[in-house]
C-alpha cells in the first residue's frame, strides 16, 4: 500500500546524512519506491563501521563476524534484498567460541545437545541445576524476535497481541532478564570455568538479555559468519543504489543545519550547501545532538539515556591485527578464541576477555591471513585514550599490543616467528572515523538500569527530519543499523500521509 501512495506523489527529495549500513538501508528502500535520493557521507568510502582497507598489503575487516539472523529471521528479505549473500556464502562455524580457562576449555558447539553435555561434564554437583535452568532460558529466546515489522511507537494494540502470541517465551524470558546483569547471573554459577565464560562474552555490567539471545541465536544457526569481507557487501548495496539513481556524495561532512519554523531549510558540508524535502540523520544520533542540533530541538528524554554511559553501557574495543605468515601451518580456525587472562588491564578496565579471530576466507595481497585481536573498551577508557597526548598515545598502543602479542603466544606457541603487527585500533579512532559516542559501535548495550525505549524518538521536534542509526535501540550492531533504516524509511512514508 505504501508504495502506491509515495508514486503518485512527488517525487520528493530525501537527503541521508551518513552513508553507514543504516542510511544505506534506509537510501535503498525509499529509492526503491521511487523517491529521488542522495547520500552525504564525510568519508571517502561508504560503510561506516561496516568496511575493510588494506594496510601493508593486509586486509584490516572491522565489521562482519557474526551476522544474526542470516539463516532465517525477520531480517532475511532486507539481507536479500540489500544483496549481503550476492557471490557469497553462509559459513557454519563448528562451534561459536573456544573459551579456554587454565588448561581447561569449553567449545560453543552448533549442537545444542553436544553443548549442553560438554558444558556438564565441566560442571560442579551444585551446579547442575542451575545449568539446566541455563539450558532453559537459552531455549527461551530461540522465540524472539530480531526485529519487528514496525517500529515500537507505530504499533497497535493487535500488533502487541499478535507478537506476543507468536514469541511468548522469549518475551516473557526478557521481561524476567533485562534487570539480571552478566555478572549477578554468572555468580550463580560456582564452577570458576562455567562462572568465567558467562563473562567471557560482554562487559560485567550488561544485561544477560543479549547474552542468552545470542546464544540461542547460534544454535538455531542464525548467527554465522560469510565468505566476504565487509567492504564487498558494501560494495552489492552501494551497486543497487546506484542502479536506483541514487547519489552519493563522498568527503564531505554536514557542519551545520539551518532551521526555520522547526523545518529545516537547508544544511551545509564543508563543501557546499544542500536542500532537500525531508532529511534521514543516519549519522550517530549522539553527534546530532552533540554538535548540530541547537538545544531547543533536543528531546530532553534522550538526552537523558544517550548520554548516561553509567546505565546504557557504550561499547567500543581496542582492535590489533596481526598478519600470520603463509608458510604458517595453521591449526587455527575462523571462529573466536576467548580467554580471561590473569590480571590483564587495558587502560582503566581490568581483567577483560582477549578474543582471536582469524580470517581463513579472506586472502592477504601478499597470501597471508589476518587475525584479529579484540579486547572490550567502555567509555572512561575512550576518555583515557583521547586525554592522552600523541607520543603517549602511540607509546600506549604498542605497550599494550605487544602484552597481547604475549598472551597470544603463550595460548599458541607455534605462532611466534609467523605473526607480524599491521594495525591497532583503538576507541579514539573508531571515534574519529565515525564520531559514534566514545568510539561505541554497538550503541547503548542494555544493561539492569537501562531507561531507553527502543525507537520512541524515530520522529524528531523538526518537522522534516527522521532519526536512524544504531542509536535507536539498545542492541546495536548490523541488525540494528539495518532495522533502524527500515523503520526511518516508513517513518517517512507515514510522515508524507499525514502533512
Ligand atoms: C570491531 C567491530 C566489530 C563489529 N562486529 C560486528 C558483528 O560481528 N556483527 C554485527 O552485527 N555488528 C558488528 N559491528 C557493528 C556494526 O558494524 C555497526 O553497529 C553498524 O555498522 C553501525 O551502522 P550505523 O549506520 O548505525 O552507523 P555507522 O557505521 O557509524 O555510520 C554512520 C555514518 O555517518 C557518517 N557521518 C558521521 N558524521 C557525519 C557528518 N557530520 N557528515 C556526514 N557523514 C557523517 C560516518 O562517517 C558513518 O559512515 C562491529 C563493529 C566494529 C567496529
Amino acid at each position: 500500500m505504501y508504495h502506491i501512495i509515495v508514486v503518485i506523489m512527488d517525487k520528493k527529495k530525501i537527503i541521508v546524512i551518513g552513508g553507514g549500513l543504516s542510511g544505506l538501508t534506509a537510501s535503498y528502500l525509499l529509492l526503491k519506491s521511487g523517491f529521488d535520493v542522495t547520500i552525504i557521507e564525510k568519508n571517502a568510502n561508504l560503510g561506516g563501521f561496516c568496511t575493510t582497507y588494506l594496510k601493508n598489503d593486509a586486509y584490516i575487516d572491522t565489521c562482519i563476524h557474526y551476522l544474526v539472523g542470516c539463516k532465517k529471521s525477520e531480517l532475511t528479505s532486507l539481507y536479500n534484498q540489500l544483496g549481503f549473500f550476492d557471490n557469497n556464502e553462509i559459513i557454519h562455524f563448528p562451534y561459536f567460541y573456544r573459551f579456554h580457562y587454565f588448561d581447561k576449555k569449553i567449545d560453543i558447539l552448533r549442537d545444542f545437545n553436544s553443548f549442553k553435555d560438554e558444558i556438564n561434564s565441566l560442571s560442579l554437583k551444585e551446579d547442575k541445576l542451575k545449568l539446566k535452568k541455563f539450558f532453559k532460558d537459552i531455549k527461551a529466546f530461540y522465540h524472539f524476535p530480531i526485529k519487528t515489522d514496525k517500529a515500537m511507537p507505530r504499533m497497535n494494540i493487535l500488533d502487541y497481541i499478535n507478537l506476543l502470541l507468536k514469541n511468548f517465551s522469549g518475551i516473557k524470558a526478557y521481561m524476567k532478564y533485562k534487570k539480571v546483569s552478566i555478572d549477578e547471573y554468572a555468580s550463580r554459577f560456582k564452577t570458576p570455568i562455567i562462572n568465567n565464560f558467562i563473562r567471557s562474552m560482554m562487559p560485567n555490567e550488561v544485561s544477560i538479555v543479549p547474552f542468552l539471545g545470542l546464544l540461542s541465536s547460534f544454535f538455531k544457526g542464525n548467527a554465522d559468519t560469510i565468505s566476504v569481507s565487509s567492504k564487498e557487501v558494501i560494495e552489492n548495496i552501494k551497486k543497487r543504489i546506484l542502479n536506483l539513481g541514487g547519489k552519493i556524495i563522498l568527503n564531505e561532512e554536514i557542519i551545520k543545519f539551518n532551521i526555520a519554523d522547526n523545518k529545516i531549510a537547508s544544511i551545509k558540508s564543508n563543501k557546499n550547501e544542500y536542500k532537500g524535502d525531508y532529511y534521514i540523520s543516519a549519522l550517530p544520533l549522539t553527534y546530532l545532538y552533540s554538535n548540530l542540533l541547537k538545544k531547543e530541538y533536543h528531546d530532553e528524554e534522550i538526552i537523558q539515556t544517550l548520554f548516561d554511559y553509567k546505565n546504557n553501557t557504550p561499547l567500543s574495543a581496542f582492535l590489533v591485527y596481526y598478519k600470520i605468515k603463509p608458510s604458517y601451518n595453521s591449526q587455527l580456525s575462523d571462529y573466536f578464541i576467548k580467554y580471561i587472562p590473569e590480571g590483564f588491564t587495558c587502560i582503566t578496565s581490568t581483567n577483560k576477555s582477549i578474543g582471536f579471530k582469524y580470517y581463513s576466507n579472506i586472502i592477504n595481497k601478499d597470501n597471508s591471513h589476518t587475525l584479529v585481536c579484540i579486547i572490550d573498551q567502555n567509555y572512561d577508557d575512550y576518555l583515557k585514550w583521547k586525554s592522552m597526548k600523541e607520543d603517549e598515545y602511540n607509546k600506549t598502543k604498542i605497550e599494550i599490543s605487544n602484552r597481547i602479542e604475549k598472551e597470544l603466544l603463550s595460548l599458541i606457541p607455534d605462532l611466534k616467528n609467523n605473526i607480524e603487527l599491521v594495525e591497532v585500533l583503538t576507541p579514539k579512532s573508531l571515534y574519529e572515523y565515525t564520531y559514534n559516542f566514545g568510539g561505541c559501535y554497538m550503541a547503548n548495550l542494555m544493561s539492569k538500569t537501562t531507561n531507553k525505549n527502543d525507537y520512541k524518538y524515530s520522529s524528531s521536534k523538526i518537522k522534516n527530519l527522521i532519526y536512524s542509526s544504531i542509536w535507536m535501540t539498545n542492541l546495536g550492531g548490523i541488525p540494528s543499523a539495518l532495522t533502524s533504516g527500515e523503520f526511518a524509511y516508513k517513518e517517512l512514508l507515514y510522515k508524507l500521509k499525514k502533512d
